[in-house]
């Protein structure tokens, strides 16, 4: 079953049937009544609007030409019209089956997508930005810069490629990807819409990671969203965290985990907490103990995440031991905690690492 969430006020809002679409507008990302509305638009009956949904979310289809079902001359006629899918820059697989996708959108920017198998679920990595401008420093992709955000088309396509690539369903989403979803925040519902609707994915599937944008949180709890929120809060204090993090610098520690509380409030949903391991820096006792003090009584899950080494900086990971001490601490103070194990680690798997030594070795 797929839940809806609130999704039918948006949908309604969105999509009447006097609504005029753009010509320029990619279909991909729009619900069937927007579709249904399109169709219309340009003369034919509303069952093609099902019949187009049905050739872009279950075929896979990249162009109208190919939709055999539609009458070959209107195809002729159509012909500036968009899908929106990307192309295939580059694919990298590890040993454990991890996929990493390089995709060029249609702009020519490269965007970075990975697909991870286990044994009953196939989850996709998303991004939400070309880039990121939030510069945390442990993190690949702040330290390319920023470019754009995606639309909705755009995030969309990353779970439709992943789906086909490896010929199963994709069961989750996490947008751990590139970018920050909250400073994209209407592409992001939009797209989370779309994959819910239109790609059948459950909204509890979906995993939205954020740094945290002062008052974006709220906003989203305000759509009642079932997804899934998980904050990259990787330290236990304000200092600490200012110093990996530039952005915390604009929203203290006692802000955003108050907004977290106000979400789970609203939403009835725990929240996550990632929090990345840097041995000497943040994986101490005492800040297993600070963290566990923050969140007592909070209906959280701590998520652990053991650093990635990247070329940029100096960060380590720590040890088993110390791994095992922290997450020891954090049990005893009762608070619910997993270690994130990385994957695909040879095929470049921390965040926005595979783009970067691409382009370095694109321009060499
Ligand atoms: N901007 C969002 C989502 C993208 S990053 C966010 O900050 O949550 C997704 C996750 O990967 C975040 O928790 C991020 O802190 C983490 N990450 C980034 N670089 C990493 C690295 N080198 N090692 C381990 N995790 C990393």
């Amino acid at each position: 079953m797929t839940s809806t969430g609130s999704f039918d006020s948006i949908h309604t809002a969105i999509a009447t049937s006097d609504t005029t679409i753009a010509p320029s507008l990619p279909l991909l990302g729009l619900s069937l009544a927007e579709l249904t509305a399109w169709v219309q638009q340009q003369g034919q009956p509303a069952y093609r609007g099902k019949q187009l949904h049905q050739w872009i979310y279950q075929q896979g289809a990249r162009s109208l030409s190919e939709m055999s079902v539609f009458p070959k001359q209107w195809r002729a006629e159509q012909s500036e019209v968009v899908i929106g899918r990307s192309s295939l820059h580059y694919r990298s697989q590890a040993a454990d089956g991890t996929v990493k996708f390089l995709l060029r959108l249609l702009d020519g920017q490269i965007i970075e997508t990975v697909g991870i198998p286990t044994e009953k679920r196939l989850t996709v990595c998303v991004s939400s930005q070309v880039g990121c401008p939030m510069a945390c420093d442990f993190c690949a992709t702040g330290k390319g810069g920023f470019q754009r955000n995606l639309q909705r088309h755009e995030i969309v396509d990353q779970v439709l490629t992943v789906q086909e690539d490896f010929g199963q369903r994709v069961s989750n989403i996490v947008f751990m990807g590139m970018g920050e979803p909250l400073l994209n925040v209407d592409h992001v519902l939009g797209a989370v819409r779309s994959l819910n609707l239109d790609v059948g994915i459950g909204q509890r599937a979906i995993t939205i990671s954020t740094v945290g944008i002062p008052g974006r949180i709220l906003r989203l709890a305000q759509h009642q969203l079932q997804a899934t929120l998980a904050i990259s809060l990787h330290a236990s204090n304000q200092t600490l965290r200012e110093t990996l993090i530039p952005s915390a610098h604009q929203y203290p520690l006692e802000a955003l985990l108050d907004e977290c509380r106000e979400y789970v409030k609203i939403t009835g949903r725990r929240v996550t907490f990632e929090y990345i391991l840097l041995a000497g820096l943040n994986d101490g006792i005492q800040h297993a103990e600070e963290l566990a003090g923050h969140l007592r009584g909070f209906q959280s899950h701590v998520n652990l995440i053991p650093y990635n080494p990247i070329s940029e900086v100096d960060y380590q990971r720590p040890d088993e031991q110390r791994i095992q001490a922290f997450v020891t601490t954090l049990k005893k103070r009762h608070i619910a905690v997993s270690v994130r194990r990385p994957r695909g680690l040879e095929a470049d798997a921390a965040c926005g690492q595979l783009r970067a030594s691409q382009i370095k070795a694109a321009i060499a």
